[in-house]
């Protein structure tokens, strides 16, 4: 097999298999995961376990990798499944490696010997939607007009006439042509690169998306679906990929399509998450790494620069990373009391895993003395519960004891609670991981609008 497709690897049960490259403990759960991040998958093993196992993940054919079974003894190849990305293809080269005969059951496959679907790499069908009607009035007797260069469609044995009802058009992807093809016309832009390219191989890169790769970082804001950009709401609609911690992608469940796949992870594992996302925007997908909040405040977007930063691979060179940002959590804080940001602030996160608390207190002790208003994030963990009393201690050395403080908590979500204290009465029993905390300056003011109406604010002169 591997000489036959050099870049395969090749995974084998543990405790029953020697030769293989990796070994794994759950079938599954391995070939889910392949499944879902695109890569074709070739089982020696019945067609039917590959079919169980992969039946719950079946939505959406134009992302379906190639996934083929092999008969233990080599006697038959089945191509399953990925049928637009070239798995009867794939199935030809092995089938003439073992010499059997594929069994191919794609009929415009058969009859044409070629899959307009999913034409080579560098080809990019422009209207795949009208390919429907097409295949079938080519199937029904109809003949087919080639504008254009092509030879893996002169080469193909679709009907190729002058007098064609229907057109196939071949056009240079740089001579952008608005007029939109006709339902009969379907329409491929080409690279001109792929006129050497054309022969195809079945190397990794065959399998891949033909598009360029994205990464797009995004802050979802606090909570609610109208603290979210239009921006982010539409990268998220257009996504392949969700990666993200579990809470978060849960709090966007409602905007994903089912064909958009979700990749949960840890909360703890960043760089590993940040990673992951490179490398499946790598392979040609569209992946939203999604942060709550802001992703460039105390979340994924640092995260994704420090690993293009330190490994650098080669193939994260072409993605195309944009980061769209979000309303965070101090912003919207700040919003439900009035304005009490509203001069010269600093955020602060109390979160000593990734700097020590010297480095922390010593910040806490500078921005006091500074008079900056001070928004704190991750103030208490159930692991981390003195750091606020002690960083209450450092401000009371230089704010008085009746500065305005505001408890924000699941801001925009289920259960959300905003108090204004005042500094001396601040306890830990007020905060949690979903807490953020903004300290006033010795400036910011509690005041009252009418009888009922309480609200607090920084001015903006000094
Ligand atoms: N990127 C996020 C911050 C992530 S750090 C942002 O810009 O908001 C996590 C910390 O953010 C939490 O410990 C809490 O302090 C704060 N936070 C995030 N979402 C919040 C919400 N909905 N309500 C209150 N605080 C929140």
């Amino acid at each position: 097999m591997q000489i036959a497709l050099p870049e395969t690897v090749v995974y084998g049960l543990i405790d029953r298999t020697q030769s293989a490259d990796f070994s794994y403990a759950n079938f599954g759960e391995t070939v889910r995961e392949f499944f879902q991040t695109g890569t074709p998958i070739i089982g020696i093993c019945a067609a039917g376990i590959l079919i169980r196992t992969l039946a719950p993940l079946l939505t959406n054919k134009w992302q379906e990798p190639p996934v083929l079974a092999i008969a233990e003894d080599g006697s038959a190849v089945v191509p399953l499944l990925g049928g637009l990305q070239g798995v009867n293809d794939l199935a030809r080269q092995i089938a003439s490696v073992l010499q059997v005969f594929p069994a191919i059951t794609t009929t415009g496959d058969i009859r044409f010997k070629t899959t307009l679907l999913s034409p080579p790499l560098g080809y990019q069908l422009v209207n795949p939607d009208d390919a429907k009607k097409f295949l079938a009035d080519l199937l029904a007797g109809e003949k087919v007009k080639l504008i254009g260069e092509a030879d893996w469609l002169k080469n193909s044995h679709l009907p190729i006439s002058a007098e064609g009802k229907l057109t196939i058009e071949i056009r240079d992807k740089n001579n952008l042509e608005l007029a939109k093809p006709s339902t009969d016309c379907l329409v491929y832009l080409v690279e001109e690169r792929n006129q050497t390219e054309e022969k195809l191989g079945f190397s990794q890169g065959v399998f891949e998306s033909q598009s360029q790769g994205q990464l797009a970082i995004v802050g979802t804001g606090p909570g609610a679906i109208n603290w979210m950009s239009p921006e982010v709401r539409e990268v998220l609609e257009k996504a392949t990929d969700w990666v993200g911690y579990k809470t978060y992608l849960d709090l966007v469940e409602l905007l994903r399509k089912p064909e958009i796949i979700r990749h949960e992870s840890d909360n703890r594992v960043e760089l590993d998450r940040a990673e992951m996302a490179l490398d499946l925007a790598a392979k040609g997908r569209s992946v939203v790494l999604v942060s709550s909040g802001d992703p460039g405040i105390y979340a994924m977007a640092s995260a994704v620069f420090e690993v293009l930063e330190k490994k650098a691979k080669p193939e994260w060179e072409a993605i195309a990373i944009q980061v769209c940002p979000g309303i965070s959590a101090m912003q919207a804080a700040a919003a439900s009391v009035g304005a009490p940001l509203g001069h010269d602030f600093c955020a602060i996160s109390l979160s000593d895993i990734l700097k020590s608390w010297q480095v922390i207190s010593q910040r806490i002790e500078l921005a006091a003395q500074a008079d900056l208003a001070i928004a704190f994030y991750n103030p208490v963990s159930k692991e981390r519960t003195w750091q606020l009393e002690k960083a209450k201690e450092i401000l009371l050395q230089w704010r008085s004891p009746q500065t305005p403080v505001v408890l924000a908590r699941n801001l925009g979500r289920k259960g959300q609670t905003v108090t204004v204290k005042l500094l001396e009465q601040l306890t830990i029993e007020d905060a949690d991981m979903r807490t953020v905390i903004l300290i006033g300056s010795s400036k910011t003011r509690i005041i009252q609008q009418g009888k009922t109406n309480q609200w607090v604010y920084t001015p903006r002169h000094y």
